[in-house]
């Protein structure tokens, strides 16, 4: 058991540590305001060669694997969750190409994400199907004779990224029976964008995590050629081993959130007098202040563990408790650190001025995307009761 990143994970912490306060940071706040895509921070990344940190290096990426970029991630949202969503969509709609893709698959969209030329979304929720995936209605029927195309029907929603993507990773049920609740019912693909019948619907207005668009993916009568089918027809666990490997990355955006939060608290409150002292000299502050901390390390193990196993390729349903412990803690905490940062300010973090009341609304999205705190706790459960996750 070692604990210490390598000099390689060192050396990007430092560097996108510093390229975030330097871009990142200052861009923050009008970013939020705005709502509009920041252009200019995806082309920083771009140019720090961020974008391809978790695609193979075959494929123009940098090989720094899923721990490298929960590390880059942690770095960014300390100070804008939108920038770090920005980064964490190089791999949600990757995942499963480059799981379950074929060579052509992943020689055609992979290279693009790494250079910044194409970007991409991840289309598994519908309105009526959030936690319940297996209620999705999206329905792809074959075209004709075995190994011809398939035809795409439905709307998908809350995509995040999905005005700027130029292809998309759908799923959709293609067992012919739209109620079907069996696992081998559902499958996915690689949509894009300037294909025919694809439409972005309307985009959401959001109470945070601004920066980048939410919004609704129509398809219809969509033609998807077979070899853009993604691993099996039916292969819905691909859907899961897929989120699976991004529980570490999203519990980065919380991590990084919380240790911005507490850093910014905790210099305010070393200022701000009050009763002749600061209110940093009251111990009440002070547990809370190191309560935060103790959670923040917490978190960070967690987080840095599930990656080195999601890195390993240990993201299968035994190591499912690990991987959603991470996420759910860690985002947990972004929303009780964002809180407690608001607390700490009093008037002043509930007002513009601080950016306390943004990371607060963008907190909460954490606990929601990706599998809700409620899911990851049944994950959890089940491994327990499943034996996957024992002590003995
Ligand atoms: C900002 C944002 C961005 C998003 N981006 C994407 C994206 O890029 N791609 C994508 O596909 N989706 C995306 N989503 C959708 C997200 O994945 C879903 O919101 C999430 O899966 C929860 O589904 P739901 O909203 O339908 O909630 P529901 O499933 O309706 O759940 C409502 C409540 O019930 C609880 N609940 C549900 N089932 C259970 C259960 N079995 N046990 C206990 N409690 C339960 C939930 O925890 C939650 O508290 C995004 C959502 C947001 C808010």
């Amino acid at each position: 058991m070692d604990f210490d990143l390598s000099e390689e994970l060192e050396a990007l912490q430092t560097s996108v540590r510093r390229l975030a306060q330097d871009k990142v940071k200052p861009r923050a706040r009008a970013i939020d305001k705005d709502g509009t895509y920041p252009q200019d921070v995806f082309e920083a990344f771009r140019d720090a060669g961020l974008l391809g940190l978790c695609l193979p290096t075959e494929y123009g990426g940098s090989g720094a694997g899923i721990l490298g970029l929960a590390i880059a991630i942690e770095e960014v949202a300390k100070y804008s969750n939108s920038a770090a969503l920005m980064l964490l969509l190089t791999r949600l709609p990757t995942g499963p190409v480059m799981i379950a893709g074929t060579e052509a698959q992943k020689a055609r969209y992979l290279p693009g994400i790494a250079d910044g030329s194409l970007r991409a979304a991840f289309g598994l929720s519908e309105p009526q199907a959030g936690s319940d995936v297996m209620g999705m209605r999206t329905k792809g029927v074959p075209e004709g004779g075995a190994g011809s195309g398939w035809v795409l029907n439905g709307t998908k929603c809350w995509m995040s990224g999905v005005r700027e993507a130029d292809w998309y990773t759908v799923f959709a049920k293609t067992s012919g029976d739209p109620a079907s609740r069996s696992h081998d019912s559902i499958t996915a693909f690689i949509v894009e964008r300037e294909w025919d019948g694809v439409e972005v619907g309307r985009t959401d207005h959001k109470m945070g995590v601004k920066g980048v668009d939410t919004g609704e993916l129509l398809l219809n009568e969509v033609h998807v050629p077979a070899e853009n089918v993604i691993g099996e027809v039916g292969g819905f666990r691909l859907a899961m081993l897929g989120l699976n490997a991004m529980r570490p990355i999203v519990a980065a955006r919380g991590i990084g959130l919380a240790e911005g939060a507490l850093m910014y608290a905790t210099e305010y409150v070393q200022q701000r007098a009050a009763f002749g002292k600061t209110i940093a000299d009251f111990q009440g502050i002070q547990w809370e202040i190191a309560k935060c901390a103790v959670d923040i390390e917490a978190a960070r193990l967690l987080t840095y563990r599930s990656a080195v196993m999601a890195d390993r390729g240990q993201y299968t349903k035994e190591f499912v408790p690990y991987l959603s412990m991470a996420k759910y803690h860690a985002t947990e905490l972004a929303v009780r650190a964002s809180s407690l940062a608001v607390q700490l300010l009093g008037a002043a973090g509930y007002m513009e001025d601080h950016p306390t009341e943004q990371w607060y609304r963008d907190a909460k999205q954490l606990t929601i995307v990706e599998g809700t705190s409620q899911v990851q706790l049944g994950l959890i459960a089940r491994g327990v009761l499943d034996r996957d996750l024992w002590w003995d």
